[in-house]
């Protein structure tokens, strides 16, 4: 067994032995925090989550199939001739979806990745895919995806991987066509992303204060706080 397999067996253990107690504070979680701290509080306290309204599932679906159809070319050590060409390296075998990382005794961060790629330096570069509803290419990354790929950064190297301080975002996005007899033609558009923060722990550590300390303040410009207030006196 090599060092790496004993670090990984380690890990596995912690994680199993404190998946019961610890809260598990992901990407989203965070993402949230930086919307309304209230919100989040509300959310991870007490269960308490906005309503979603209608939503569509059809990007979960997407992302199952990428994961499966990635899956499919690991063991054939070639890149899917979907980005072939597009991205270098080849992908992590055996592949580890979730990585995490223990803050404390009652809190943790974890990340599921959609895939990794090994470069020929050995490092690991984490990759998410993305469905797209307007054409990517003529777009700024957001900030939330950014903080993604830095915090996936993190993760891989708090479990003793080493990265190559980036990550890729893979983009589908179905094209504008009348050609569809032969199948739905699908824009695949990969976005580089170089690490911009190292200070994860920082933005983990914001989280777990607010979560034990006393409810925060609702955001002042957040619609559903400012109708709830108008309709409560109904009550
Ligand atoms: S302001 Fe109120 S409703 Fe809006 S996000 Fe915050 S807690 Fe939720």
């Amino acid at each position: 067994m090599s060092q790496q397999d004993l670090f990984s067996n380690n890990n596995f253990a912690l994680e199993k032995n404190h998946k019961k107690k610890i809260k598990w504070l992901s990407h989203s979680a965070i993402e949230e925090l930086n919307r309304c701290p209230r919100c989040f509080w509300l959310s991870y306290k007490e269960g308490i989550k906005l309503p979603e309204g209608i939503q569509s599932r059809l990007a979960n679906r997407f992302d199952n199939i990428l994961k499966k159809y990635f899956d499919s070319y690991r063991h054939q050590n070639k890149l899917p001739p979907l980005i072939e060409g597009k991205i270098k390296g080849t992908l992590k075998k055996p592949f580890k979806e979730a990585y995490f990382y223990k803050f404390d005794d009652d809190y943790g961060f974890y990340g599921k990745l959609d895939e990794c790629l090994i470069n020929e330096k050995e490092e690991h570069i984490p990759v998410d895919f993305k469905t797209a509803s307007s054409d990517p290419r003529e777009k700024e990354t957001l900030s939330a995806y950014q903080n993604q790929i830095d915090e996936y950064l993190f993760l891989l190297e708090e479990n003793g991987l080493k990265t190559a301080n980036f990550g890729y975002l893979i983009y589908f996005f179905p094209e504008m066509t009348m050609e569809l007899s032969n199948g739905f033609p699908m824009i695949i558009h990969v976005v580089k992303i170089e690490r911009k923060s190292k200070d994860i722990k920082k933005r983990i550590g914001k989280a777990v204060s607010i979560l034990k300390s006393s409810i925060p303040n609702p955001s002042e410009d957040c619609s559903y706080c400012r109708w709830f207030e108008k309709v409560k006196k109904y009550y």
